[in-house]
């Protein structure tokens, strides 16, 4: 074979491959580790990010580091609305590989950057930002969800290299902001006008295709209270915020029951157990002790059905709220407020990716030994963005993670080797390979 010959790779090149993968190994946690020891939560991605771009430079990709800017995405569909957030630090990084002569398919791999808090820190076994390896295991907060898979990204592409190739079509390795909260890192990267013939997103799903996710909504009900001293008379009380927010609370989380049973109707959720969870993840309000609180907020994230009119599902959650509302006579005549304050998140169910499945179908089949099977998720990914908005096909597939968003989040190295050399052979079979 010479140099720059476009070819399938063969059970040999395969084979070299994934060798690889396996020589690269102890440097691939190690990088991994490096990533999570960079406390990327919302407004500090910056730090991990340039640790990215170094990586991916290294690697002789061209890199495109910009800072995700809320105009330019604000008009496009799927954009989530950004409330008293600051997209300072918000930065995405892209790293492209150029074949000498385009052959093959072109792919995108897709991974986000942020992590969610950490809970309560002093409850983790050891400190969150401190990767710790225990075993077959890594803890830490983000070294599941999804820093692994995203640092495989880069070692499937070392893997090819090593083995003596480069994919035979360009291939964008995306390292975006975000996902936690809005999705709009990957949407900027469709702003700023990335397309392939595929999109493959490692979140540790586990080993497995997803065939659907649900959407997700974002919102705080505002309260207010008519504050006083606590030990006004009886009669004079006046109305208590954090009170009244939870008297609403019970007929906003009855929505769980009742969009849970429309599953019945839908054709990929039908089976599932609990599609749908209405979270109550944060509640504020009042500010001391003997004083009558005067505002109270609930911020709520709810799960939707693909399928879901976002406007329809928002129209219920305001409905829901004013009803509660209405059956208090202080609240029915000060009505609380609904904001959107992050995700506005439509399902997204992979169709049409027959192509995209088998490749990966394959590579799965000859790392496991084993058929790809598949999953529909209670999550939301970025892959969604790829399938509704670009008509491009959005695999996920990744490691397996314990504990995401949870305490001691964990992640299971021997998963994190297996999708790498997966995505290695995707990689390779989906671009093709040239002799570098
Ligand atoms: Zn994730």
């Amino acid at each position: 074979m010479t140099k720059g010959h476009d070819v399938m790779p063969d059970e040999d090149v395969k084979q070299a491959i994934t060798a690889a993968v396996d020589r690269n190994f102890d440097a691939q946690v190690a990088f991994t580790q490096k990533m999570v020891r960079c406390p990327s939560l919302r407004g500090q991605e910056h730090t991990v990010q340039d640790l990215m771009a170094q990586a991916m430079a290294r690697r002789g990709l061209s890199v495109d580091r910009w800072k995700v800017d809320v105009n330019d995405i604000k008009d496009m569909p799927g954009f989530a609305p950004v409330v008293d957030a600051s997209y300072d630090n918000a930065w995405n990084v892209v790293g492209t590989w150029e074949p000498e002569k385009i052959a093959g398919r072109s792919l995108i791999f897709n991974g986000h950057i942020d992590v969610v808090p950490c809970s309560d820190p002093d409850r983790w076994t050891t400190p969150p930002f401190e990767p710790r390896l225990d075993g077959k295991w890594m803890y830490g907060r983000g070294a599941g969800d999804m820093k692994a898979g995203l640092a495989g990204t880069l070692f499937a592409f070392d893997a090819l290299r090593d083995a003596g190739y480069g994919p035979a079509a360009p291939v964008h390795f995306q390292s975006v902001v975000e996902e936690e909260c809005t999705g709009n890192g990957t949407l900027a990267c469709l702003q700023r006008g990335y397309r392939a013939d595929c999109a493959f997103v490692p979140e540790p799903l586990g080993p497995q295709l997803m065939r659907a996710e649900i959407g997700l909504i974002w919102f705080r009900v505002h309260v207010d209270g008519d504050p006083q001293h606590a030990s006004a008379g009886f009669n004079q009380v006046g109305a208590n915020a954090i009170e009244k927010a939870l008297h609403i609370w019970p007929g906003i989380k009855a929505l769980e029951a009742e969009w849970n049973a429309r599953k019945a109707d839908h054709p990929v959720y039908r089976n599932h157990p609990h599609p749908i969870r209405v979270n109550l993840g944060e509640i504020s309000g009042g500010e001391w002790t003997s004083n009558v609180p005067a505002a109270a907020v609930l911020s709520v994230r709810v799960a939707v059905l693909p399928g879901d009119d976002l406007a329809d599902i928002r129209r219920e959650i305001e409905d829901r709220v004013q009803r509660a509302a209405q059956s208090d006579p202080y609240l029915a005549a000060h009505p609380p407020r609904v904001e959107y304050h992050g995700h506005m998140a439509e399902g997204y169910v992979l169709e049409n990716a027959a192509e995209a499945e088998a490749v990966l179908a394959e590579g799965h089949r000859s790392v496991y030994g084993a058929d790809l099977t598949e999953e529909v998720t209670s999550a939301a990914t970025d892959a969604r963005f790829f399938g509704l908005y670009q008509n491009t096909p959005g695999l996920v597939y990744g490691p397996i993670c314990e504990q995401p968003h949870g305490i001691d989040e964990r992640v299971d190295l021997d998963s994190v080797r297996a999708v790498t050399k997966t995505m290695a052979l995707f990689l390779a079979e989906w671009c093709g390979v040239e002799r570098l």
